[in-house]
C-alpha cells in the first residue's frame, strides 16, 4: 500500500473516530490567558482533540475582565469572574463591585476561583475569609455557581459554604474519604483534574464512592499536567487523558464518561444544549 494511502487512511479515520465515537469532552476548568499558546490556539487544539467546550475560570477582576472578552469572542469558550485566594491580600471593595458588574456578561457562568489556600500561606485566614464571604454573598445575590480552590483548608471551606445558595464546584478535588462522603452529601460537584492520575493521589481509592451526576472533568492548565503528558506543560486538549484515566478506573466506557461529564458541566453552568 503506498505510504500517502495509508497515510489518507489513518488520519480519515483518526477524524471518523473523532467525530463519532472519540471524546466529546469539556474542561470544565483552565487558565486560558496563563497559557505559552495563544488562547485561540489552544481552543482550536482542543476542539480537533474532542473538547468542544473550555470554561476558562478568573483568578483577579482583571484576569476575569480579559475571561469575559473571550467568551465574547470565542464561542466554544465560557468563563468565571472571581479572586483566586492567593490574591486575597490585595482585595478592595471595588473589586467585588467590578465582580458584580462582570457577573452581568453574556459569556461568564460562574463566580471563581475563590476559597482558601493554607498550604501557600501568603494570607491569615481571616484575609481569605473576608473576600470568600464576600464572593459567597455575591453568589447568592446573583444566582451564579461558585468554582472553589480549597487546599489544605478543607474543615474551614465547608463551614463558609454553609451559607451558600449556589450550586458548588470543588475545583481540582484532591480528597480522600471523608471529603468524598462530605462532599456528595452536599451535593457538590467535584472537579477532577490531572493530579488525580499521579502515584500519590488519595481520590483516586476513592473514586466508586463520587456520584456520577456530580463528576467534573477539568485540566487547570497550565498546571497539573495529567500523568500520560506530564512533562509538557498543561493545556485544554489534555483534559482527554484525565477523563481516560478515571473512566478506566470506574469501568466506564470512554465515551459514555464523556458525554455524563460534560451533561453535568452544562447543568451546573447553564451552558447551552449544543455544547
Ligand atoms: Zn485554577
Amino acid at each position: 500500500m503506498a505510504r500517502g494511502f495509508r497515510l489518507w487512511l489513518y488520519v480519515g479515520f483518526r477524524g471518523w473516530l473523532c467525530q463519532h465515537e472519540g471524546f466529546m469532552l469539556i474542561d470544565s476548568h483552565t487558565h486560558l490567558l496563563r497559557l505559552q499558546i495563544p488562547p485561540e490556539v489552544a481552543v482550536e487544539g482542543a476542539i480537533e482533540a474532542g473538547v468542544l467546550t473550555v470554561v476558562n475560570v478568573g483568578t483577579d477582576v482583571e484576569d476575569s475582565r480579559k475571561g469575559a472578552a473571550l467568551a465574547a469572542a470565542l464561542p466554544s469558550v465560557y468563563s468565571s469572574a472571581g479572586i483566586h485566594p492567593h490574591n486575597a491580600g490585595t482585595y478592595t471593595a471595588p473589586d467585588l463591585e467590578a465582580l458584580a458588574e462582570l457577573s452581568e456578561s453574556p459569556g461568564i457562568v460562574a463566580l471563581g476561583e475563590v476559597g482558601l489556600d493554607y498550604y501557600r500561606g501568603d494570607w491569615s485566614a481571616e484575609i481569605q475569609k473576608a473576600l470568600f464571604e464576600d464572593v459567597i454573598s455575591l453568589a447568592n445575590d446573583t444566582r451564579l455557581p461558585l468554582i472553589i480552590h480549597s487546599r489544605e483548608a478543607f474543615t474551614d471551606t465547608i463551614a463558609c459554604l454553609g451559607y451558600a445558595r449556589v450550586p458548588i464546584v470543588l475545583h481540582c478535588f484532591e480528597g480522600g474519604e471523608q471529603e468524598v462522603r462530605e462532599a456528595v452529601e452536599r451535593g457538590y460537584y467535584l472537579g477532577l483534574a490531572g493530579n488525580v492520575t499521579y502515584k500519590n493521589s488519595r481520590t483516586v481509592h476513592v473514586l466508586e464512592m463520587l456520584d456520577p451526576e456530580r463528576i467534573l472533568i477539568e485540566t487547570d492548565a497550565p498546571y497539573l499536567s495529567p500523568q500520560a503528558v506530564r512533562s509538557k506543560k498543561n493545556e485544554p486538549k489534555y483534559v482527554v487523558h484525565t477523563a481516560r484515566f478515571v473512566a478506566g478506573r470506574i469501568g466506564m466506557r470512554e465515551e459514555e464518561f464523556g458525554a455524563l461529564t460534560s451533561r453535568n458541566a452544562r447543568n451546573v453552568f447553564g451552558l447551552p444544549l449544543q455544547t
